[in-house]
């Protein structure tokens, strides 16, 4: 049999056909624009595919809520264009097969814990760390929606004493998006993230902020595991010094065994990328189940 899938971010999508086994069979890419001009392209895509069903992994927020009338719709994303539009619909619509859907980051955390590096975990968390910062969680085997879902790259944070940046998210200032995505790097040190590679203080308070989240997450949601992804977490070098201030912020409260083994808890990708795109087929899979 095989599934749809797209994962659908704020520059691109990315749309693929693959099996129930995880194999993606093909795959494109096409450029985020207007509704109007990008989803009849996506159409076009998955139109002839013979696929059973599609899932979507979409940039955020979205309604997840199942008795909303604005179920799969996006919500209040800065994209004006997307805001309020029903993406869900317009495949169920025009392709009359089931359609899961739920956030980018939900999408990657399923692929991961279906045939990834939290394969048969209960508990776990994916957070990426690019334009903004998101956060999906694995709880009790299932993914975790409660209102609608987790936002978790909002958290907030104080400033450190020695940062005087006055945070970027429009809501919060200081919130972990606010201080730590990949626009806030740029605008509190004058550069992109990848060219100050070599800058040594810049990523050492990137990690400062990400373990402090990081350490709020593992007391709420005791995770069994934590995969870091995103554009930002290209810097190899934050791994050791996240585990290490994580280790160090939690100040010897916990012991357990995935703490003794902070190398294998916390972690990037082990999906080659492709940690997003099979979660979205995933979705469709889950969604198939659900009408049969
Ligand atoms: P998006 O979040 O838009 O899906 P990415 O995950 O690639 O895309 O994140 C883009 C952000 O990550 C940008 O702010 C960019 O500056 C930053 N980024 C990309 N590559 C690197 C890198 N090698 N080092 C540090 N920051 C990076
Ligand atoms: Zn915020």
């Amino acid at each position: 049999m095989r599934f749809g899938a797209l994962e659908a971010g704020g520059t691109k999508m990315v749309c693929a056909v693959g099996t129930e086994d995880g194999k993606i069979l093909e795959q494109v890419s096409i450029p985020t624009e207007t509704p109007e001009v990008t989803m009849p392209k996506l159409l076009e895509y998955f139109r002839d595919k013979d696929i059973a069903a599609l899932g979507i992994g979409c940039f955020g927020p979205v309604d997840l809520d199942k008795e909303s009338k604005t179920y799969g719709h996006i919500m209040m994303t800065p994209k004006m264009a997307w805001r309020g539009y029903d993406i869900c619909g317009y495949f169920r619509e025009n392709l009359k097969i089931p359609v899961g859907f739920d956030t980018d980051v939900n999408g990657s955390m399923l692929g991961e814990s279906t045939w990834g590096c939290a394969r048969g975990l209960d508990t776990a968390i994916y957070i990426t760390v690019g334009t903004g910062v998101g956060v999906g969680v694995l709880a009790g085997g299932k993914l975790l929606h409660g209102m609608q879902h987790p936002e978790g790259g909002h958290l907030l944070i104080p400033a450190r004493a020695d940062d005087s940046y006055k945070g970027k998210c429009p809501s919060h200032g200081h919130c972990l998006e606010g201080l730590a995505a990949g626009p806030a790097i740029e605008e509190r040190w004058g550069a992109k993230g990848a060219a100050l590679a070599d800058r040594k203080e810049v990523w050492e308070l990137e990690a400062h902020y990400l373990a402090y989240a990081i350490v709020n997450y593992i007391l709420v949601l005791s995770p069994q595991k934590i995969i870091l992804g995103g554009g930002v977490m290209h810097q190899r070098q934050l791994f050791p010094m996240v585990r290490d201030k994580v280790k160090e912020m939690l100040g010897g409260y916990l012991q357990t065994k995935e703490l003794d083994d902070m190398d294998s808890y916390i972690v990037c990708p082990s999906l080659e990328d492709n940690q997003g795109i099979l979660g979205a087929m995933k979705l469709g899979m889950n969604a198939l189940e659900e009408v049969r």
